[in-house]
């Protein structure tokens, strides 16, 4: 399955511009109206669901472009959610926390959200994030695939494969990766990692970096605690091998 989420049989025929359809997971209706209206406002179809059993439900149902997940949830809190939804789906996550919670934004982006938004947070932000989420997704260059070693990305299809092996990452993994590799040997730092991926900085967050690179790290490395591929440049940050 495609990084980006499951396959919609009217987004293949309707192209890029079908409507993308958003799961607001928020328990504070007022919250959750009023990103709602932005989004729509902003050609995006948007529901809301207040708790983690619906959440899981509406993603299996209707197989939503994105979910914009509350972490603060009654019951179940939002992390357990995050951690269900990554089993199910690849759907592209942005988590809403509130301000101090660090820990939990970091523990957030290790199990694979793709970006966070802090409470309270103007609307046009949470609007702006989601483009650049899906955006990430979107498959860019028409026919490249990078062959590195036993490492192939095809670009266009958002398909990672390591020797026979089919390798599962989320939009923002991937983007990651790609730029990583398109550039073998060259050392990126985290700030510049932090730029492929918003265009814009908005908000220098260099451990989010890292989470990422560890995630990646998991999931292609036959070695994750001794990489092979994605090399750490101490002090500077990352490079993909050009051996
Ligand atoms: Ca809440």
């Amino acid at each position: 399955m495609a990084p980006g989420g499951m396959v919609h049989a009217t987004d293949d025929v309707t192209g890029r511009d079908a409507m993308k359809r958003v799961l607001i997971v928020e328990d504070e209706i007022e919250i959750a109206r009023v990103l709602r209206d932005y989004l729509v406002a902003a050609g995006f179809s948007a529901s809301i669901v207040g708790d983690a059993a619906a959440a899981l439900i509406a993603v299996r149902n209707s197989a939503p472009d994105l979910v914009l997940l509350d972490l603060g949830l009654p019951g179940r809190d939002g992390l357990d959610l995050l951690r269900d939804l990554r089993r199910a789906a690849t759907t592209p996550v942005i988590i809403v926390t509130a301000r101090g919670e660090e820990t939990d934004r970091i523990v957030g982006l290790e199990l694979g959200a793709d970006d966070y938004v802090t409470k309270p947070f103007s609307p046009k932000e949470v609007v702006a994030r989601v483009r650049a989420v899906l955006r990430r997704g979107e498959a860019r260059d028409a026919e490249e695939t990078i062959r590195i070693a036993d490492v192939e990305i095809d670009l266009p299809r958002m398909r990672v494969t390591v020797g026979a092996r089919s390798v599962d990452l989320t939009p923002t993994e991937f983007q990651l990766l790609a730029a990583l590799a398109r550039e073998p040997g060259r050392v990126f730092t985290r700030a510049q990692l932090l730029d492929t991926l918003h265009g814009v900085a908005f908000e220098s967050y260099e451990r989010a970096i890292d989470a990422h690179i560890k995630n990646i790290r998991r999931k292609l490395e036959p070695t994750p605690g001794a990489p092979r591929y994605i090399q750490t440049v101490y002090g500077v940050g990352y490079r993909f091998t050009d051996a």
